[in-house]
């Protein structure tokens, strides 16, 4: 009886940290679910990845979606200070976890926000509800890039350089440019 219990909550807790995919994940481009890696082209129905769409006054300006093995790749060029850096911003300054509404930080809702970014975790067709989802507002990014090493800015920033050459595709200026939070 207790072991049968037991194993309800189990399930229960594993059942409350995996979820569909919300809309806001979706790819503006193809109109559905992001299905290959930016980086390495991948599939990405059998693998765990993230995805980080980037907003500017109510447009995407960037979105992509990497694999776990390729924001691996990318995580372990970021230098050692930079990644404890971003650990102890988010922990220090994370008020309000788990919404799509609000910055995670400030927690000042979307609706008032001109820029941020959202960033949410996946395996194949389900959303992990684990640490994130999250939003970040640009001025909370800001804060957090003053903390990071300038290697570890310029690879971020190369990193967008590298995918996305070329301004994008819209006449809304970016007052700076927001760092993908991949940590
Ligand atoms: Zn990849
Ligand atoms: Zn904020």
């Amino acid at each position: 009886m207790f072991f049968r219990f037991l194993q309800k909550k189990i399930n229960d807790f594993w059942a409350s940290k995996f979820g569909p995919i919300p809309p806001e994940f979706h790819s503006l481009e193809t109109d559905g679910p992001f299905r290959h890696c930016l980086d390495c082209g991948g599939s990405l129905l059998f693998t765990q990845y993230l995805i980080e769409k980037i907003y500017s006054n109510g447009e995407v300006i960037y979105e992509y979606a990497l694999c776990v093995e390729c924001a691996k790749k990318l995580r372990e060029e970021l230098s050692r200070e930079s990644k404890k850096a971003i650990k102890r911003y988010l922990r220090r300054n994370r008020t309000v976890k788990q919404t799509l509404e609000a910055c995670t930080c400030c927690r000042l809702p979307k609706e008032e926000l001109p820029s941020y970014q959202i960033i949410g975790q996946f395996s194949g067709e389900e959303m992990l509800n684990w640490n994130l989802p999250m939003l970040i507002c640009e001025p909370c990014v800001d804060g957090l890039a003053e903390h990071l090493s300038k290697q570890t800015r310029d690879r971020l920033d190369g990193f967008l350089d590298e995918h996305f050459p070329g301004p994008p595709e819209m006449d809304v200026p970016l007052p700076t440019r927001s760092r993908p939070v991949l940590i």
